[in-house]
């Protein structure tokens, strides 16, 4: 991993190297075409009733266009009930709410990062991931992609996930060539793009190298210092014919670019193979990390999404550093190096969608990703901070044109723009808290911030040390997205089964006869369970014995766990699988001993 780090350093920083522009930029193969399909905004699903937690009081950024802010917002059952201003999310409460006071702190929709190598470089070196995903969700990123994923590494995930390890939602990419350009065959054919594979894992596009990086170098139009121009592993033709193969097969290309002669070859390959027609497969390019200027109005005329690092590295090109490897670097080179100002005025409007790369660059923390595309400073090994020069400088973008990079762009780039990216109603409760508002702050400052309070799916899976009071405790209704619904072998008139799942303990489900009864919960939608939580009513106290059933179908369920012992009214009863049980739709309770009508105040399903 080290050794990949450096390498790829050392190769971006050789391409400031080189020598100043001297090759003519070839022609476009095709004629380009002027639209690309515009972000998606429609929810996912829709919610209603009132709500498990409301935050007030908020400086909400939404990242939604022509709606960016609010005061408050709602969520139920994992997803975002409303977003609005207090009065409006404030009528939204019922007894069993939390209310969360923000005090004027800024909420926003978890980071999404658009490229990375977070878990699959653990899993690649034989490490345990899951301290870097822990890492990753309290730096405020809940969704994100992994970019090396061969077959091996794919089972490994899908054993993650299936074991319900996987806390952020994960987006794979399939190899078709490894780093150094090698074919990987038709393994990716056995998958279905879009596809989710287990539970928060999906599978999305195939990932191709077209230059060296980490493998070779970086493909250029010029030459080199000490000569060559780089490695281009495949010819026009070749790529031109790979991508339409994979387009055939409905797949979205995410072809890694770096150097110049690479990012026009790319561009060139997804033109021929949309031939005219808008980005439908949204057809990416990753790194872009030399773009000629001829190449810039491109991505937009054929509708490529360019995928984009977020840390300059200042400190190789701008300091000792640099010098040590003897680097020149010169305005005119420039211009073309990491040119992310000169990208987004080419093409307003373009999701330009942000990328960590972690752990090949050193940190996928957003507020410092953010801090570096802003600033263009970059924090030293010795902790000193490297301050750009003006033509390094000139590359920088704003924070309100960096945040919806970070969040809804790449949502976008990894087909999930229908259910995270922006705060919506129907969109997944996926949200960070943060400890300052970053339009507001001083541009330097943006790196000192930090993340306060992570929810993926309603649930909140980091809290900071000493914020608790901004983390609403689990809610009864957070398994999915789905809608319970629960059934009963017999219910009195005034307690029907649909109070066992209301979020009150008050309100009793009451078979009105003694055992054997059932109860069963349809969660409406398969989930992975951690916990269940039974809360009695009963009358008089005495021994009852419970049975737990599980399973995926309601005619074919399997006995998990039999609670047996002296109970009595408002004793919770509470089962907790040693790994989650995934797969999970139907849980029924059948009491098969009880002194008492059997009745629950609430059945809790984590
Ligand atoms: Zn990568």
């Amino acid at each position: 991993m080290k050794k990949r780090f450096f390498s790829l350093l050392v190769l971006l920083s050789i391409l400031s190297a080189c020598a100043l522009p001297s090759a003519t930029p070839t022609q476009n193969p095709l004629p380009p075409t002027p639209n690309f399909p515009p972000v998606q905004s429609t929810s996912a699903t829709t919610v209603s009733g009132p709500a498990d937690t409301i935050f007030l009081h908020g400086a909400i950024l939404t990242m939604q266009e022509g709606n960016p802010t609010a005061q408050a917002i709602a969520v139920r059952g994992g997803a975002i009930l409303a977003v609005g201003n207090d009065s409006e999310i404030s009528a939204l409460q019922d007894s069993r709410t939390q209310v969360i006071d923000l005090n004027g702190l800024t909420l926003m929709p978890g980071f999404v990062d658009a490229h990375s190598h977070t878990l699959n470089q653990r899993l690649l070196d034989d490490q345990d991931p899951l301290p870097d995903q822990q890492m990753t969700i309290q730096f405020g990123i809940t969704t994100e992609a992994e970019f090396f994923v061969d077959e091996s590494i794919l089972n490994k995930l899908k054993a993650l996930a299936e074991a319900g390890e996987l806390r952020m939602r994960v987006n794979v990419y399939l190899l078709y060539t490894n780093n150094c350009g090698d074919l990987m065959g038709d393994w990716w054919k056995a998958y279905q793009p879009n596809q989710q594979i287990a539970p928060n894992l999906f599978l999305r596009g195939l990932k191709i190298f077209s230059d060296g990086g980490s493998c070779k170098a970086p493909a250029m139009s010029v030459e080199y210092p000490g000569g060559g121009k780089g490695d281009l592993f495949f010819s026009q033709d070749q790529m031109n014919q790979i991508v339409a193969e994979a387009q055939a097969a409905g797949f979205q290309v995410a072809i890694h670019a770096l150097g110049d002669r690479a990012v026009e070859e790319a561009q060139n390959a997804i033109a021929f193979a949309l031939n005219g027609q808008p980005n439908t497969y949204r057809h990416r390019i990753e790194h872009n990390a030399t773009i000629r200027p001829d190449l810039l109005p491109r991505y937009g005329e054929i509708g490529i999404v360019p995928i984009i690092f977020g840390t300059y590295s200042t400190c190789i090109r701008a300091t000792g550093e640099g010098k040590k490897f003897k680097y020149i670097l010169g305005e005119e080179y420039g211009a073309w190096d990491w040119p992310w100002r000169a990208l987004a005025d080419a093409n307003p409007g373009l999701p330009i969608a942000w990328q960590s790369d972690y752990p090949i660059f050193p940190t996928n923390n957003p507020l410092y990703h953010l801090w570096g595309m802003v600033t263009r400073k970059e924090i030293n090994a010795d902790g000193s901070i490297c301050n750009p020069p003006d033509w390094v400088k000139a590359g920088a973008l704003r924070v309100e044109e960096v945040l919806p990079m970070m969040t809804r762009n790449s949502a976008y780039a990894l087909f999930f723009d229908k259910e995270v990216g922006t705060l919506e109603a129907g969109k997944f409760a996926d949200l960070v808290i943060l400890s300052d508002n970053p339009l507001q702050v001083e541009s330097d400052s943006i790196k000192d911030m930090s993340v306060l309070m992570t929810m993926i799916g309603g649930k909140v899976e980091y809290c900071a040390t000493g914020f608790e009071s901004l983390c609403p405790s689990a809610s009864p209704s957070d398994v999915g997205a789905g809608s319970p619904v629960a059934t009963a072998s017999a219910s009195l008139s005034d307690s029907p089964a649909s109070n066992a799942i209301d979020g009150n303990i008050e309100t009793i489900w009451n078979s009105g006869a003694g055992p054997e009864q059932w109860i069963q919960i349809d969660l409406g939608k398969p989930a992975t369970i951690r916990a269940i939580r039974l809360h009695v009513s009963q009358y008089p106290e005495g021994e009852t014995t419970h049975q737990l059933w599980v399973g995926a179908d309601a005619n074919n369920l399997t006995l998990i766990h039999k609670f047996s012992g002296f109970t009595r009214d408002f004793d919770i009863l509470g089962f907790t699988p040693s790994t989650p049980l995934t797969n999970i739709r139907y849980i029924r309770i059948v009491t098969t001993k009880s002194s008492s009508w059997v009745a629950w105040r609430e059945i809790e399903i984590k």
